[in-house]
């Protein structure tokens, strides 16, 4: 009998799913199309499932009509999700069932951001927001639960490392970069940590295509999915657009919306976001399927897809 053995490739060929998770906080810009063309084009080169969730865990972020607006924007740029959008505001089950399986390795916290700063300070270290441990050991008596954060393991144990598919092999020590991290906020929010490892797993997600300012969050992901015993999908973090200040285009930074309802989407918003991408067209697609198409073979050879 022979027995086949199928190489990553193929193996994520045959169940590829992929996802766009933008958080309602504004219109799309810029840089949020490059994410949503990038987890777009390695769907579509996999041919696999691509889900759009709306990450509106943040109610003091959201704007009201963003979502409905971004998602048009989606369409107008020719994108088609293959399943029903989910909408994180609506899953706070799952985020509750997720926290009571860390169990022990959860722990109420008291701390305010001031809290932590002092005590940081007050041991010589400096002052930044890593967790001190300060009630690890559980909350003072005269103090009250404000949040819940993951106990981060220390020793060898803490150090995490996973392969990027553009930017190779990773690693960082979640005991000496990170610190207990939040799970819910003392506001009452579930964390973006917790929401995002939960809806991952949940929907069957096997390759996370993002911006590479979330490189940082991937290995408390990581280890969250071990403790989860969820399965640890494939990661590939793209470039971030920076405006003329070196800073991230954002709401905050005053990106502007790629879509003004009456634009040149192809030429003003995709073609460009496939050039910062790195793909090279050689003669200009004329029509938005004729983008997808041919963006799709470049992806694939760029990333040896078959
Ligand atoms: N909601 C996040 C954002 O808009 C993306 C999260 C993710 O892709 O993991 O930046």
């Amino acid at each position: 009998m022979t027995l086949s053995v199928l190489s990553d490739d193929c193996y994520a060929m045959l169940t590829y799913r992929g996802r766009f998770a933008p958080s309602p906080t504004g219109p799309l810009h810029f840089g949020s199309l490059v994410a949503a063309v990038a987890s777009y084009l390695d769907a579509k080169a996999h041919r696999g499932s691509w889900l759009v969730r709306i990450e509106d865990v943040d109610f003091d972020r959201n704007v009201a009509g963003a979502d409905h607006a971004l998602l048009r924007s989606l369409q107008r740029c020719g994108m088609k999700w293959d399943e029903e959008i989910t909408w994180q505001s609506q899953r706070g089950v799952l985020y509750q069932a997720a926290l009571d399986q860390l169990g022990r390795h959860v722990f109420a916290c008291s701390c305010s951001r001031k809290e932590i700063a002092d005590s940081r300070l007050r041991a010589g270290l400096s002052d930044s927001q890593i967790y001190p441990g300060t009630c690890r050991a559980g909350i003072a008596d005269n103090k009250v639960a404000r949040a819940y954060r993951l106990r981060v393991p220390d020793g060898a144990v803490a150090c995490i490392t996973f392969e990027d598919r553009l930017l190779g092999m990773q690693s960082q020590d979640l005991s000496t970069a990170v610190g207990d991290f939040v799970l819910k906020r003392a506001d009452g929010f579930w964390a973006y940590q917790l929401a995002v490892v939960v809806d991952d797993a949940t929907q069957g997600i096997t390759d996370v295509v993002r911006g590479a300012d979330l490189l940082d969050s991937s290995a408390r992901q990581i280890y969250m999915q071990g403790i989860l015993n969820y399965s640890t999908p494939r990661y590939l973090h793209v470039p971030v657009v920076i405006n003329q200040n070196g800073e991230k285009l954002s709401k905050q930074t005053g990106a502007i919306a790629f879509d003004r309802g009456d634009n040149n989407l192809l030429q003003e918003a995709l073609i460009p976001a496939a050039q910062f991408l790195g793909l090279i067209f050689t003669s200009t697609p004329q029509s938005i399927p004729e983008f997808w198409s041919r963006a799709t073979e470049l992806w694939a050879g760029k990333f040896g897809i078959q």
